[in-house]
Order: structure tokens, then sequence, then C-alpha cells
């Protein structure tokens, strides 16, 4: 059988992130300094979103024969597929239509979180949405084709191990790179767990699965070792939504990362607590060069509101600061444009990002998520309902106490201001641009900033309101998820 994997990248989009809903890219307000910040965003060509890698190698494993069509539709193959993003849904919904139109007789697979959640946004069109994790067709390929049903659920992966390793070689791997977190290039994507147990109400990834699967260290370092060999990837990104589950494993899979033929750079993606110094230390040690984390915001009332456990802020500046001093990026997600937000609280998500001082803030715009309790909870509050503004970096609800456009104003000032500072510059441009060490930039940071925000939690919870600003942080809050987005993860 002939299989084409349908994709773009047309909008800038990133498939892979938000759960794979996908996002866009920051479009660059804000007169010279915006478009210097976007810039610096376009320079990366992301990989080819993992689900396409993994479903080249089962087609293949099977016997079939794998093509991949970037905005073109091939004519002639047997079995075309699609996984669409929320900002390209209409690209895709067009591509299917000419695909059925001019194959006829074809089958069309629809795969991916916007076919699990949104399964009538292809209505009127003669596709098999396959629910679940696609890779299951490697057992259940079969029942897919001879389905006559227009949903197939498949279900999920019981064991990860037993998956074939993603096949890059039909995306031009060579050309991966993504810049905020690696120096060497090409970049994988890759995952050594995947769900979380947490309940951020927001969250893209707990849609499908509340619960975690972990392979073995074994199996990850042998795919680093094939990544290596096959494509000469040189760093790796880890897309878990929340690496070092497993503590035993990740020391595990530490000593097989060292003693893999080359030295490479990885990326993870976790929360603070878990994350704890010695297994940073000795991440870093065998090539740990960039860490995604979630902030959001530092108001607590809001993120117990989406059922986010808050965690201590001076936490978080310790942990951007260890990182710092072992070599370690930073890309810490914040949130602004809950529907309650105020011009005050959106400053003050800028005052505390600068507190914090990571080495890349990504300042995202509350988008909500079919299929998330969080999309069900303000449904009412949702302006459009037109999926190709859900970039992350677009207002697309109805704010009680501002215009969109005053979000959008709000969330360019926060780029902006975030990255043309002196203070960032000393503190991460080296980390960015390591020859900057030179001139003596980077070797101390000062301490936490005496004037940083700290949101300290009174009473029950209320609105979104004016926040306290404390010099030094008081709640002993107990803490749990410190984990990302809502958002994307980095950029
Ligand atoms: S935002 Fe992060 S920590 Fe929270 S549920 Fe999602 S993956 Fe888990």
């Amino acid at each position: 059988m002939r299989v084409v994997l349908w994709d773009t990248r047309k909008l800038d989009v990133a498939k892979d992130f938000a759960g794979g809903f996908g996002v866009g890219q920051y479009a660059g307000r804000g007169g010279l300094p915006g478009m210097i910040v976007r810039r610096f965003y376009k320079r990366d060509f992301r990989p080819v979103a993992m689900v396409y890698g993994y479903l080249a190698a089962v087609f293949r494993s099977l016997g079939h024969q794998v093509e991949y069509a970037l905005e073109r539709v091939p004519s002639g193959a047997d079995l075309y597929v699609f996984n669409p993003s929320l900002i390209t849904l209409s690209l895709e919904r067009a591509a299917i239509q000419r695909t059925l139109e001019s194959n006829p007789g074809c089958r069309v697979f629809v795969v991916g979180a916007v076919a699990n959640s949104m399964p009538n946004a292809f209505e009127g069109l003669a596709v098999t949405i396959i629910k679940g994790e696609p890779e299951q067709l490697l057992w259940k390929l079969d029942e897919a084709l001879h389905a006559t049903e227009t949903t197939v659920d498949v279900g999920k992966v019981k064991d990860l191990d037993t998956l074939p390793f993603p096949d890059w070689s039909p995306f031009s791997p060579r050309k991966f790179r993504i810049g905020y977190d690696f120096t060497k290039f090409p970049t994988a994507l890759i995952q050594q767990s995947r769900g979380c147990t947490l309940k951020c109400n927001y969250c893209p990834y707990i849609i499908l699965e509340n619960a975690t699967r972990v392979r073995s260290p074994e199996c990850v370092a042998a795919e680093m070792r094939a990544g290596i060999k096959d494509h000469g990837f040189r760093s790796f990104k880890f897309r878990d939504p929340l690496f070092g589950v497993d503590r035993k494993k990740i020391f595990q899979l530490a000593e097989l990362i060292g003693k893999l033929p080359r030295k490479v750079q990885f990326s993870i993606e976790g929360r603070l607590d878990i994350l704890k110094p010695d297994i940073l230390r000795t991440l870093a040690d065998v090539g740990l060069t960039s860490i995604t984390v979630g902030i959001e915001t530092p108001s607590e009332d809001t993120l117990r509101k989406y059922h986010r456990a808050p965690i201590r802020d001076d936490k978080q500046r310790e942990f951007v600061q260890l990182c710092r001093s072992l070599g370690v990026r930073t890309v810490a997600g914040f949130m602004i444009g809950f529907p309650e937000d105020t011009e005050e609280s959106i400053r003050y998500v800028l005052r505390y990002a600068k507190a914090v001082n990571p080495t890349f803030a990504n300042f995202n715009v509350v988008t909500p998520y079919p299929g998330t309790e969080f999309y069900e909870q303000i449904k009412p509050q949702i302006a459009t309902f037109d999926t190709t503004k859900y970039t992350v970096y677009t207002p697309v609800l109805k704010y009680k106490n501002l215009t969109a456009d005053r979000v959008a104003e709000l969330h360019a000032k926060c780029f902006v201001s975030y990255y043309f500072r002196t203070r960032w510059l000393t503190a991460n441009g080296p980390l960015v641009w390591p020859s900057l060490r030179w001139l003596g930039m980077g070797r101390t940071e000062q301490p936490a900033v005496a004037a940083a925000p700290t949101h300290v939690h009174q009473g029950p919870p209320k609105p979104h309101g004016p926040l306290q600003v404390i010099e030094r942080p008081t709640n002993d809050r107990a803490n749990a998820c410190d984990h990302h987005k809502a958002s994307n993860d980095a950029a």
C-alpha cells in the first residue's frame, strides 16, 4: 500500500505543541523591538510532529511505502493521513477535499488531538477519524481500513517500549533546528514518557489520559544512538509533558546518555518540584542544555481557580538561578489574558517574569482547547470559535476588564519589555550567545530582586484583582504543579 502523510507548514504552525493542537508563532507587534523578538523565534526549522515519525515507522514496519507531502496532494496513493492543528484546520479540510476529489477510491485517515476532540469538524468528508493514539495502527490497521463507521477508537499504546523508533527519514531531518534550546543541530524529538497525573484544567496534554506511561531507559538511549548514527542528530528535545516522573529511571537514563558515542545536547519539560538539584546536576553533566517549565502567573487565586497548585515564588527563582549556574537555559511559560485579567494583573505577570528572569519568557495568551474542562467552564466567554486564531498569541476570549486589542498590546509589551533589559542580557545573554562570556558577562547573577512582586494569598479565592507585593515571600504553602502551559512550550 502507498501511504501519504500530508502536512502543512503554513501560518507558522508547530503542530507538536499544545498537546498536538499546535501553536503559531509570535507575530512581532511592538515596532522594531517586537520584530527583533519575532526574528529570533523564526530562525528555527521545527521538526515534524512526533506522531508522523512514529507513523512512518509503523507503516514501513508493516511493509507499506511511505511518502511525506508538504502542501501538495500527490495522486495515486491508497491511503492519505492528515494530522490537523487548530490553526491550520481550514487548510487541512481543503486539502482533504482535494484529495478525495482527485483520488476517488482512496482512504483518508485523520489523526491527532483535533480529530480526537473535534470529530464534527470533518463532517461531510468521507474520512475515517482515528481516535486514540495513531501508533496503535501497528496492531489495528486492518481494523481501521475495514471499518464502516466514521470513527474508529484504536485506544492507547500499553507498552511504549514495543513501538518502533520514529522514522524521520521522509522529513528532511538534517534541517531540524530548535535554537532556543540548543546550539548544536540537527535536533530530534523524543519521549521518555507520555501523559501527566496533574489536573490543570486548561491543559491539552491530559485530555487523552490523566496518567503516565514510562519507557525503559535502555530503549530511549537506543533510540538516541540510532538517531545519532542514522541522521546525525546532535540534540534531542524530550517531549514528555512531565519529564522525570520516575526518578530512578532518570538517573539510569542519564548514565546511558553519558555513554553515547557522541556528546549530545538535550532539553526537557517538567515541574520544578520534581526536578530536584541532584537530578539537574546529573543531567547537566551529560548534556542537558534547556528546561521548559510553566510558571503561568504569580496569582495564586488564578492558579487555584483553574486547578493548578501554586508553588513558592522563591523556589522558582532559585530553580532558574541553579539552572543558570549549571549552564542550563530555562524557558518559562507565562499566561496572560484570563477572562478576569486587568491591566494591573498583566503588568504584574511581566514584573514577576523579570524578577524570576528565565533565559526565555514565553508569554502565551490564554487559549481554550476543545476537550478540556477549562473550555467548558469558560465557553460563554469565548469570543471566537474561529480556530485559526488559536495560536496562543491572539486574544480569543471576552475579557471583563479589557478589550481584545488592549490584551494584544499588553502582550506585545510583555515580550519587548522582558527582553530589552540589561539584567536579562547580562544574566542570560551568555547562555544564548556563549561568546559573551569572554566579555565577563553571566558569571554572576544578582540574587532575587528585593522588590520582586510576590503574591500572597489571603482569604478565600477572589477574582484576579490587585495583587499584594511584599519584599520576601512568607507563604510556605505546599506546592505541587509547576509545569507549563495552556500555552505552548517554549516558542
Ligand atoms: S500543564 Fe503540565 S503539569 Fe499541568 S496537567 Fe498539563 S502537563 Fe501536567
